[in-house]
């Protein structure tokens, strides 16, 4: 006696299961989604920001000062809604 492979274990269906193969793959795909969500989450969170500092200086500021402010706000704006988009155009082109 050997001990010799007594009785092998092999499963009838030993395989990797086809939805946890799929769970993979996709996960790997919205690497890209994961990064356009966080894109978007951090120029929300600059804008909301500058829109904050933009009240605090209502009225306590030049006008030359609080224009730029503003314009600066505007540009938080901008990039939010484009990092928006752009997260939207992901999601539909991948169905992730
Ligand atoms: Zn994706």
């Amino acid at each position: 006696m050997l001990g010799y492979s007594k009785g092998s274990k092999s499963l009838p269906n030993g395989r990797i299961p086809t939805s946890a193969r799929t769970l993979l793959r996709m996960t790997n795909l919205c690497d890209e989604k994961a990064r356009l969500v966080k894109e978007y989450e951090l120029a929300t969170v600059a804008f909301s920001e500058a829109v904050s500092l933009l009240q605090r200086r209502m009225g306590t500021s030049a006008k030359k000062e609080y224009a730029s402010l503003a314009r600066a706000a505007d540009e938080t704006r901008v990039k939010s809604e484009k990092t928006r988009l752009a997260l939207e155009q992901h999601i539909v082109s991948h169905g992730c």
